[in-house]
């Protein structure tokens, strides 16, 4: 029915009101909901070179400007570049001794040169010299603005400093302070840094970082003039580059292909995510870049029971006419899973669970701006603690146009057992609720009777929507109180596209 490639017609709602397919849903074991890209914080774990796998650390990367040193890519088409080994006769130097049927003045010698085996683009284009090792420095080409670039880099560097400095200063001045006993100077009106300076010690006080001033650009009306030629002769498109190709460069932008330069391969990031709101890691990689493993991965298809449409009983769907839907669920986790299906909330309830998640948040935020001492920071901490446009709960923005008959009893779903697959032992029958068609280890099929609205008009989509209440059985223990295992009932909400309006 449907390939991977197609849009998943089975959506699940975010806690914070998105549609997201299940693959790519997150679920926090912590807050017990579901999370999507906007709901995550996004952290960069490592850098490394995805051509030669060296792992760089961040400062070294950030210095290097997030680049191998090792690795170059084609500047024409961005594939990576190979050294190539050629022979070449270069003359000989006096000292070296000469070996019996050889030129005297000259000499061979192997040499390497840069190639891009899917273009064929190579260093000899541009006239870059040969090197004698293949893991040489190529010479990088100096660039008109870079004094300039690095001169705003670092005034830009020092204002940063110097708001960063300003910020502590404001948080230690307003925040009261909390000392366990009285201190000996709070009664003899000596400020600590008097005694330091008594004492003839240091002022605890770094010094004030203050940007160096630079000269500021001014821009100007006088542009220049176009060269004589530029309408006279033809232009060979052979010979000027593509727009990718200059941004490939985006210091230089070179205009014609012999100003092509290999360039550094830029590095690649792993990357981890933790949850917004309790700030645990739902994803977080293996440090080492040859592995494709996480230490921590909550993905939603691992804990949330899925749902897959497999059939429409009547094909062609009418407005206003009943139709039955079959749909499998499937239990990813290791016990079994109570499902109950259920209307969805109406407006004023999903209003209220909005208003909810929006305290929620408030109260979270509120308790890390209480100071930057108050809180352990984290690295998640200091990316984002502003609740961004993104972040805020909002309504589905899909209403469903179907009206669902809600099954009159809850249905099991076996837990997952992966040697069960091969059992020839066949499942007892047991006494099944008269919805399901179809059982088999951690699946199961059930028909739902639904009935698109009257208003649909000939090529509309027919959505279907409901919520699912499942049990879910927490295996991680918060604290040590909670030993055993916790079972909790969850919900989530689904919306399903049947088709269309034929
Ligand atoms: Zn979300
Ligand atoms: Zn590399
Ligand atoms: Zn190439
Ligand atoms: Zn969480």
């Amino acid at each position: 029915m449907a390939n991977f490639l197609q849009e998943s017609p089975v959506k699940y709602v975010c806690s914070c009101g998105i549609l997201n397919p299940i693959t790519k849903l997150y679920f926090c074991r912590h807050c017990l909901s579901l999370r999507c890209g906007f709901c995550v914080c996004h952290e960069v774990d490592s850098h490394f070179c995805s051509n030669c796998l060296e792992n760089i650390p961040s400062s070294e990367a950030r210095h290097k400007k997030f680049r191998c040193n090792s690795c170059y890519v084609c500047p024409s088409c961005n594939h990576t570049l190979s050294a190539k080994a050629a022979t070449v006769t270069v003359p000989r130097k006096q000292d070296e001794p000469v070996k019996e049927g050889e030129d005297p003045k000259t000499q061979q010698k192997k040499m390497y040169f840069l190639t891009c085996l899917a273009c064929r683009w190579t260093s000899r284009d541009v006239g870059i010299p040969d090197q004698s090792s293949t893991t040489g420095h190529w010479p990088d080409l100096e660039y008109s603005n870079q004094a300039r670039f690095t001169s705003i880099f670092e005034y830009y560097q020092a204002v940063v400093l110097q708001e960063k400095q300003e910020k502590r200063e404001f948080w230690r001045r307003k925040s009261p302070k909390a000392h366990k006993y009285p201190s000996l100077t709070d009664r003899t009106g000596l400020t600590v840094s008097m005694i330091r300076r008594q004492i003839g010690w240091n002022d605890k006080n770094p010094i004030k970082a203050k940007p160096a001033s630079i000269s500021p650009s001014i821009a100007s009306e006088e542009v220049q003039q176009l060269p004589e030629i530029v309408f006279t002769k033809p232009i060979n498109l052979k010979n000027v580059t593509t727009i990718k190709q200059r941004h490939g460069q985006p210091a230089e932008q070179p205009y014609t292909v012999d100003r092509l330069y290999p360039q550094r391969k830029s590095l690649w990031i792993k990357r981890s995510l933790r949850c917004r709101k309790c700030e645990h890691n739902v994803i977080k990689p293996e440090f080492h870049p040859c592995s494709i493993k996480y230490r921590i991965q909550l993905f939603a298809s691992y804990h949330v029971p899925e749902v897959r449409l497999v059939s429409l009983t009547n094909v062609k769907l009418t407005p206003g006419e009943k139709n039955q839907v079959i749909l499998k669920f499937s239990n990813p986790t290791m016990q079994d899973m109570t499902i109950t299906i259920e209307d969805l909330p109406s407006e004023s309830e999903e209003a209220q669970l909005i208003d909810e998640i929006k305290h929620d948040f408030e109260k979270q935020v509120q308790i890390s701006e209480t100071g930057p001492t108050s809180t352990p920071v984290t690295l998640g901490t200091s990316l984002s603690r502003q609740p961004s446009l993104n972040e805020e709960p909002r309504p589905v923005d899909v209403g469903t146009n179907t009206t669902l008959e809600i099954l009159d009893s809850s249905f099991i779903l076996n837990h997952r057992d992966d040697s069960a697959e091969f059992d020839e032992e066949v499942q007892i029958e047991k006494e099944e609720p008269e919805f399901i068609v179809w059982r088999k280890s951690n699946k199961v099929s059930i028909k739902l009777n639904f009935t698109p609205n009257d208003d649909l008009e000939v090529g509309n989509d027919v959505i279907l929507g409901f919520t699912i209440q499942y049990t879910y059985v927490n295996t991680v223990t918060n604290t040590p109180e909670k030993k055993k295992p916790q079972t909790h009932a969850l919900t989530c909400r689904v919306y399903v596209k049947v088709g269309s309006i034929e």
